[in-house]
C-alpha cells in the first residue's frame, strides 16, 4: 500500500475530496471539463466562435444571507447557482450541501448538466448550486431555514420556465419541498399549482414522480446491462464495489443486486467496508437511511480506503464526490468496468492508466443521466397535471438510457475515441445544431 492512499484511509470522520490530498496534485475541476470540451470540439470541428461561447458560463450568482441558529445566535452562510446555458430549455441541475463545495466545482458540475441533458436528449440547459456547509453539523429545523433562506435569496433566479434545482450531494427529497414551498409562497404567483415544477425530487404526495428516487441508480445500471449486452459478459454471479452509499450508490447497488451481481466492497464519508459473502443491500440501505452512514454497519470488515481500491471485484460504481479515481486508484483496482454514478470521480491522470490497463469506463455524462431524464418526467406531469405510473416512468426512461447509449458507442467509433469524449461530442454536435438555426442575437 503507499504513503498517500494510507494517508487519506480512515474508518471514522470526514474527509473533504475538493481539498487537495498529500500527495494528489491539485483538482481544478472546471477546467478539467472545459479541456473535454476543447477536445470534443476538436473532434467535431466546431466553430471557433462556439468554442469561445460553450465553455463559459452564462450567470455566476453567489448570495450571502443569515440564519438563525437554534441557539439563537446568527450565522451567514455563502450559496451559489451556477447557470452555465440554456439554448436547449431552462437551466436545470442539483443543490449540493457540502463544506468543500466552492465556486469551481459548481462551475464545472453546471456545465456538465448542459453536455448531459444534450446528450440524452432532455430540452433543458445545465446549471448547478448549493451552500457550502455540512448540514449533518445542524439540527433538521436548522437546514430546513438555510434551504428556505437560501431560495427566497436566489428570487426569480429560478423557476419552472426559468431554472429548475433538484438534489445532489448533501440534500434530498425534504430538501426540494422546502424549496417548493418556500418558492410558492414568495414568488407572487397566487399559490399556482403549476409552480411546484420550479423543482424536480420532490416527494411523491407533493408533486414528485414515482420512480425518481432509484432513476439516477436505475439509469446507470441500464449502462451497465446494455454494455454487458455488447460485451456478452454474464452479469450474473459478478462482484461489485460502490463509494458512496446514499441516494444514487445505493439504488445502484440494490438494482444490481436482482441482477445477480453482489455488492463485497462499500465505503463513504465514515470509511469502507468489505464482505466476501456479498452485503445485503436492502438491509444496508435501510441501515444508512436510520444512521445516515455506513459506520458502524455489523455484517462488514473494516478496511482502509486503499484497501478497497485493491479490492478483486468486477465492476466498480464510484457515487460519491468528484477527483476520487487518480493515478494511484486507477493502478491499484481489480475490475473489468468503472460505471460513473458521481460526476467527474474520474480525474484525467485516473482515465490514462485505466485506458493502459483496458479497465473501459462508462462515463457520468451517459452513466448518471437517468437522474435528470426522469426529473424531465417529474416536471412535464406538474405542467400537465399528471401523475403517470411508475411502469410509465421506468419504460421511458429505459428507452432513453438503451438511446443515449447507442449514440455514445455510434460516435466513439465514428471517430475512434473514448466513450467519455464521444459523449460530449454528441452534446456539442447538437448544441451546435440550434446555435447554427437559432443564430447569435441580435
Ligand atoms: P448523497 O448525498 O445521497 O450521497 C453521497 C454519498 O457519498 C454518501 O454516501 C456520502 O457518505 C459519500 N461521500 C461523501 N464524501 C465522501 C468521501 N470523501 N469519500 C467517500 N464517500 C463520500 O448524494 P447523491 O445524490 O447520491 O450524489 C452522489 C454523486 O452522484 C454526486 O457526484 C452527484 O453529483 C451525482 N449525481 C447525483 C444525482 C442524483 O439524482 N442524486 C444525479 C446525477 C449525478
Amino acid at each position: 500500500m503507499n504513503a498517500s492512499l494510507e494517508d487519506q484511509a480512515s474508518t471514522s470522520g470526514h474527509r473533504d475530496s475538493a481539498i487537495p490530498l498529500p500527495g494528489m496534485p491539485e483538482f481544478r475541476f472546471f477546467k478539467v471539463i472545459q479541456d473535454y470540451v476543447e477536445q470534443a470540439a476538436e473532434l467535431i470541428e466546431l466553430p471557433p466562435y462556439l468554442r469561445r461561447i460553450l465553455p463559459e458560463p452564462k450567470n455566476e450568482i453567489i448570495v450571502h444571507f443569515p440564519v438563525r441558529l437554534d441557539g439563537g445566535q446568527v450565522e451567514l452562510f455563502k450559496g451559489y447557482r451556477i447557470q452555465h446555458n440554456n439554448i436547449l430549455g431552462p437551466f436545470k441541475g442539483g443543490l449540493r450541501y457540502h463544506p468543500s463545495a466552492g465556486l469551481d466545482d459548481f462551475k464545472a458540475l453546471a456545465s456538465l448538466m448542459t453536455w448531459k441533458c444534450s446528450l440524452i436528449g432532455v430540452p433543458f440547459g445545465g446549471a448547478k448550486g448549493g451552500i457550502k456547509f455540512d448540514p449533518r453539523l445542524y439540527s433538521n429545523s436548522e437546514v430546513e431555514r438555510i434551504t428556505r433562506r437560501f431560495i427566497h435569496s436566489l428570487a426569480n433566479n429560478i423557476g419552472p420556465d426559468t431554472d429548475i434545482p433538484a438534489p445532489d450531494v448533501g440534500t434530498g427529497e425534504q430538501t426540494m419541498a422546502w424549496a417548493m414551498d418556500t418558492y410558492i409562497n414568495t414568488s407572487g404567483s397566487g399559490g399556482n399549482q403549476a409552480n411546484r415544477g420550479v423543482v424536480t425530487g420532490k416527494p411523491v404526495a407533493v408533486g414528485g414522480t414515482l420512480g425518481r428516487g432509484k432513476a439516477t441508480g436505475q439509469g446507470v445500471v441500464h449502462c451497465i446491462v446494455d454494455w454487458a449486452e455488447r460485451h456478452a459478459f454474464e452479469l450474473e454471479g459478478k462482484k461489485l464495489m460502490v463509494q458512496g452509499f446514499g441516494n444514487v450508490g445505493s439504488h445502484t447497488a440494490v438494482l444490481l443486486s436482482h441482477l445477480g451481481v453482489s455488492l463485497v466492497a462499500v465505503g463513504d464519508h465514515t470509511g469502507y467496508l468489505y464482505n466476501a459473502e456479498g452485503f445485503n443491500t436492502y438491509r444496508l440501505q435501510e441501515y444508512v437511511r436510520k444512521n445516515g452512514s455506513i459506520q458502524g454497519y455489523p455484517n462488514g470488515q473494516p478496511i482502509t480506503r486503499a484497501e478497497f481500491f485493491g479490492v478483486t471485484a468486477d465492476i466498480f460504481v464510484p457515487a460519491a464526490l468528484e477527483n476520487q479515481i487518480g493515478d494511484e486508484e486507477a493502478r491499484a483496482l481489480q475490475v473489468r468496468l468503472v460505471a460513473e454514478g458521481a460526476n467527474g470521480p474520474t480525474n484525467p491522470a485516473g482515465e490514462a492508466v485505466l485506458k493502459e490497463r483496458g479497465i473501459e469506463v462508462l462515463p457520468d455524462l451517459l452513466a448518471n443521466a437517468g437522474g435528470v431524464t426522469v426529473s424531465y418526467y417529474e416536471w412535464v406531469q406538474n405542467r400537465r397535471s399528471e401523475s403517470w405510473t411508475s411502469a410509465d416512468v421506468d419504460h421511458r426512461l429505459a428507452k432513453a438510457m438503451h438511446q443515449g447509449c447507442q449514440h455514445m458507442y455510434d460516435l466513439a467509433h465514428r471517430y475512434g475515441c473514448s466513450y467519455r469524449l464521444a459523449c460530449y461530442a454528441a452534446a456539442l454536435e447538437r448544441l451546435r445544431i440550434v446555435y447554427e438555426q437559432r443564430g447569435i442575437f441580435p
